[in-house]
């Protein structure tokens, strides 16, 4: 049953207005929701975790302790260059 948004009285299904306030009242046509798009539900996978620990974690941890090693080595070769 709708109700009258201005006195809240119980309109009647097909009433046009409130019959005591006579509040016009919308069409008993449900607005459309502005439904959020489905996300599927957050997956954890364990891998993910023991990544976070393993590379995530320690790294966030330097982070906040500071940096220790102040110029990090870079690989003497690439990973790329060394397929060639
Ligand atoms: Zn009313």
């Amino acid at each position: 049953m709708p109700f009258c948004i201005k006195c809240g009285r119980e309109l009647l299904p097909n009433a046009k207005f409130c019959h005591r306030c006579g509040t016009t009242v919308k069409p008993a046509v449900k607005p459309t929701p502005v439904t959020p798009p489905v996300m599927p539900p957050p997956y954890k996978s364990p891998i993910a975790e023991t990544y976070y620990e393993m590379v995530l974690k320690p790294a966030a941890e330097e982070k906040l302790a500071g940096p220790r090693v102040k110029h990090r080595e870079a690989p003497t070769k690439p990973f790329e260059e060394r397929a060639r």
